[in-house]
């Protein structure tokens, strides 16, 4: 199968089946498993943050975050966009009673810092509370600017806000950039990054942040049900694609270009946006239902239905490219 739907379609290869096999493991949530501790301060180290604490999600992680920022009662400043606000069942506000404010987000995927200005609310008790401004990098596979971060999380420094990042698909930004990971979790108090999407590790997401940020989020982790035991063997597949995988991320980010290029060359067929591992493309939608058919007779998996979003990944191959290209190009050749 060629499966374009996203990066977290990504299988464990041997060696990282292997260093799962070889960790040592306790119970995390006695604060025993020295591969998650270790992982841990590793994650801390390279991000330049205190600490680190590992979840088996992003979802988890961010909604923690965002309840470690927050109070019962307090409204966080989102893009209208952004995965924590649209993709994770309103989180925040079902179990955190945080009131998202959220704000639409620019074309580079960035929030407009008046508009920022604009949400941030007075101190009056007809408010909910203004605490947090949440930013997420990459989004839409866009890397935001990085004197784009520095001016938003200095705005809200200046109205008092935490400030988090919903780095999910850091990696990817730093890679297409060439910025050690450290410069761009620098203006946030607090980021999440996903090992489980271009990393290609099967499960794990690590919050990083101050120590006494990540002890109160420890608390909330638990709270959640994402207190784990052995988790050694989820942080080694972590670690394991923290130091093998992060070089394939630039031949990600070269396919998708391929890839893009080659969507436009295809009859009634618009690339909207290609940036880092991601594509997104208008087809005509009369071909969206039997064109997806006619892929998935070619062993290709794409979501041409809800979002034409592709995804280029660790398992993805020039070959496989060039293969998407022929059959779409082979089906447009008999339809009109
Ligand atoms: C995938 C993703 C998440 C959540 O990660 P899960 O591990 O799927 O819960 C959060 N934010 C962004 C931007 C993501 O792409």
């Amino acid at each position: 199968m060629i499966d374009l739907r996203s990066d977290t379609v990504t299988r464990p290869t041997p060696a990282m089946y292997e260093a799962m096999c070889a960790a040592p493991v306790g119970d995390d949530v006695w604060g025993d498993d020295p591969t998650v501790n270790a992982f841990e301060q590793a994650v801390a180290e390279q991000t330049g943050k205190q600490a680190a604490l590992l979840f088996p999600s992003g979802t988890q992680s961010n909604l923690v975050a965002l309840m470690a920022h927050c109070q019962r009662g307090d409204e966080y400043i989102v893009g209208q966009q952004a995965h924590t606000y649209c993709y994770e069942g309103g989180g925040a506000a079902v179990l955190g009673s945080i009131q998202p404010q959220p704000v639409e987000n620019a074309a580079d995927g960035s929030l407009p810092l008046e508009k920022i200005r604009a949400a941030v609310k007075a101190d009056d008790f007809h408010f909910a509370r203004t605490r947090l401004l949440a930013l997420e990098n990459t989004i839409g596979g866009k890397v935001l600017p990085h004197a784009y971060t520095q001016e938003a999380t200095a705005l809200a420094r200046e109205y008092g806000l935490a400030t988090h990042l919903d780095g999910a698909r850091l990696f990817n930004a730093a890679a297409a950039t060439d910025t050690p990971l450290r410069a761009l979790c620098q203006p946030f108090d607090s980021v999440s990054l996903c090992f489980s999407k271009g990393l290609g590790a099967p499960i794990g997401s690590v919050l990083v942040g101050s120590r006494e940020l990540i002890e109160r989020a420890r608390r909330w982790r638990k709270v959640t049900g994402g207190g784990m035991r052995q988790s050694g063997i989820i942080a080694a597949a972590c670690w394991h694609a923290l130091e093998h995988h992060l070089p394939s991320l630039a031949d990600d980010h070269r396919r998708a270009k391929t890839l893009a290029r080659g969507l436009a060359n295809l009859p009634g067929v618009t690339v909207t946006s290609q940036a880092t591992n991601m594509v997104f493309a208008d087809f005509p939608q009369r071909h969206a239902a039997p064109l997806a058919a006619w892929l998935g007779e070619h062993d290709i998996l794409i979501d041409l239905l809800h979002s034409a979003r592709l995804v280029t990944h660790r398992d993805i191959r020039d070959a496989d490219i060039d293969k998407v290209i022929a059959v779409m190009q082979a089906y447009f050749n008999h339809h009109d």
